[in-house]
């Protein structure tokens, strides 16, 4: 069949941009302090439908936040908002001070102007503290210097802003492993690989309630495994089994190169079930079937791994 949308720019022929995936769930049994809500479950892909890769891990009212891609300074606002009595004192500005970044791909640091600034016309009064590879810290520190004159007019000009709330931090991880704790949370680094990156962390969340993998891009490796193992929930990119069935902007040797960028929908059964995992949650799907179907990720990875899938939407709570 002939694509209708052939005649428009690539970026606008897949599916996905025009497909809203619906309104946001909740995964998280009644009771449970600590959950993860997913901000943004897109790829560099402007679909209006979702935001930018980046999500949040809450225990006990704390936030911690993961990745800052393209719009999330709404995607924050869009989780408080459909689930107002559950976390809308959670990401209230002044707590979005802890950020921890996968890798400095551009769609997963994208919104960090917007979540280091924007918070702090509104209220926050704390620096934001954001950890990431080596190389977060120029990024940071350039994107402050690039936006002095915003800083400079609010804090001295007629608003006389409180001159902290702008700052943020940078922490350069050098290796692997404990990046943070905290009474609510204890967070390691472990290493993924992705791509030509030396480093990209995938994130280990975990305290007395709950095991949460935060694997961002990449595909599996021995300290990806052992991060896992046990996990509650694991967060994984997806690409489908055969690429070469699906119309994937990754063309011709391209196809090959995905498989060394992203977890293979088989490869991410085979591997949840080796680590025992409970609950497998896709985002950043590289899902271009035509005709569009939303669930083909997800049901690839059923076919091997036995427990719960979901394709994640933006706001979801798990
Ligand atoms: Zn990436
Ligand atoms: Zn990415």
């Amino acid at each position: 069949m002939e694509n209708k949308n052939a005649q428009y720019s690539s970026v606008y022929r897949a599916r996905e941009i025009w497909t809203d995936p619906g309104q946001p769930r909740i995964f998280a049994p009644a009771g449970i302090n600590t959950f993860a809500v997913m901000l943004g479950s897109g790829k560099p892909e402007p679909t209006p439908h979702r935001y930018g890769p980046g999500g949040a891990v809450i225990a006990n009212q704390t936030p911690y936040l993961i990745d800052a891609g393209d719009g999330i300074w709404r995607a924050v606002a869009n989780a408080a908002i459909a689930h107002n009595e559950m976390m809308i004192n959670a990401l209230s500005p002044n707590n979005l001070t802890r950020l921890f970044i996968t890798h400095l791909h551009s769609d997963h640091a994208a919104g960090l102007p917007s979540l280091i600034l924007l918070p702090w016309i509104h209220g926050r009064t704390r620096p934001i503290e954001i950890y990431g590879p080596i190389g977060v810290k120029n990024l940071v520190e350039s994107l402050l210097e690039a936006d002095q004159a915003d800083i400079e007019e609010r804090v001295h000009g007629p608003e006389q802003k409180d001159d902290i709330g702008w700052r943020a931090t940078a922490h350069e991880i050098a290796q692997p492993g404990l990046v943070y704790s905290d009474e609510n949370m204890k967070i390691e680094a472990f290493h993924h690989p992705h791509g030509g990156f030396k480093q990209n962390f995938g994130y280990r969340f975990s305290n007395n309630e709950r095991i949460i993998i935060w694997a961002g891009d990449g595909i599996e490796s021995d300290s990806y495994l052992e991060a896992a193992r046990d996990a509650d929930i694991l967060f994984s990119d997806a690409s489908p089994v055969n690429n070469e069935l699906v119309d994937t902007p990754w063309r011709g040797d391209q196809k090959n190169i995905a498989k060394i960028f992203h977890m293979q929908s088989r490869r991410l059964a085979e591997f949840a079930s080796q680590a025992n995992v409970k609950t497998v949650v896709l985002h950043h799907e590289q899902n271009y079937s035509e005709p569009y179907d939303p669930d083909i990720l997800v049901n690839e990875v059923k076919q091997y791994f036995s427990g719960e899938v979901v394709s994640a939407r933006d706001g979801d709570v798990f």
